[in-house]
């Protein structure tokens, strides 16, 4: 793909977890290895919006977390993206975000369970950072987050938010999505009570397995991709 296309892929996917309730302000960050160079990922840019990514803003970073390309500021938690992408060759997008369930269920400290359909996506499949509450400013606060990510395609910072990652921005910015539903969903089964059991192990893998296609993130990201221009289009 062009990198062109990519960064304007980064511009839509910061359209979309915006107007998918995952901003907080200007905080919250999305970045996507440089396509041949593995070394090198492009980067949303400090004190703006999600929704304010334009061709200009997108910085070139490299895995130490130092600018190459570009003149915006940069966020001060680039280390949890330089970290991520140096442990995982597999990965190329990361998202951190604060969405409120997310945040919520991190509070409360327990696994997810396999209580809906999104969920599936993270059964066995999430891992949980408990070092600090704090602002990921380090390498080596990155390189926790790293590890507690794991082979996980999601890692639950406590009492702080989320990172999610995948092989392309369409995978990662469908999953931010799920896991904030999965997260909503469990929350509001557990608050009304005893919750029934599980399904067992089996069916929830093939469930996990069924909605992880390449294929159905890019689908799903492009219908959020094309309400987003809908909304536009209106003023
Ligand atoms: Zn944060």
């Amino acid at each position: 793909m062009a990198h062109e296309d990519l960064k304007q892929k980064l511009i839509d996917a910061g359209k979309v977890l915006v107007a998918e309730g995952q901003d907080d302000f200007t905080r919250g960050h999305i970045s996507m290895r440089v396509p041949g160079d593995p070394g090198h990922f492009y980067m949303k840019a400090h004190s703006i919006g999600m929704d304010e990514i334009t061709m200009d803003n997108i910085l070139t970073i490299d895995l130490e977390g130092n600018v190459t390309a570009g003149t915006a500021k940069r966020h001060s938690e680039v280390y949890i993206h330089s970290e991520i992408l140096k442990a995982r060759p597999d990965l190329n997008c990361v998202i951190h975000t604060h969405p409120t369930y997310s945040c919520a269920f991190s509070a409360t400290g327990r696994p997810m369970r396999a209580l809906s359909q999104p969920s599936a996506l993270f059964y066995k499949n999430l891992g949980v950072y408990t070092d600090t509450i704090n602002l990921i400013r380090t390498h080596e606060m990155g390189r926790g987050v790293a590890k507690a990510l794991g082979p996980h395609r999601a890692v639950i910072l406590k009492n702080h938010g989320v990172v999610v990652c995948g092989a392309s921005i369409e995978e990662a910015v469908v999953s931010v999505i799920m896991l904030e539903n999965a997260a909503q969903v469990q929350l509001i089964a557990e608050a009304a009570g005893e919750v029934a059991p599980e399904f067992p192990e089996a069916d929830v893998k093939k469930l996990q397995h069924d909605i992880s296609r390449a294929d159905q993130f890019v689908v799903n990201f492009d219908y959020l991709v094309r309400r987003v221009r809908r909304r536009e289009a209106k003023g």
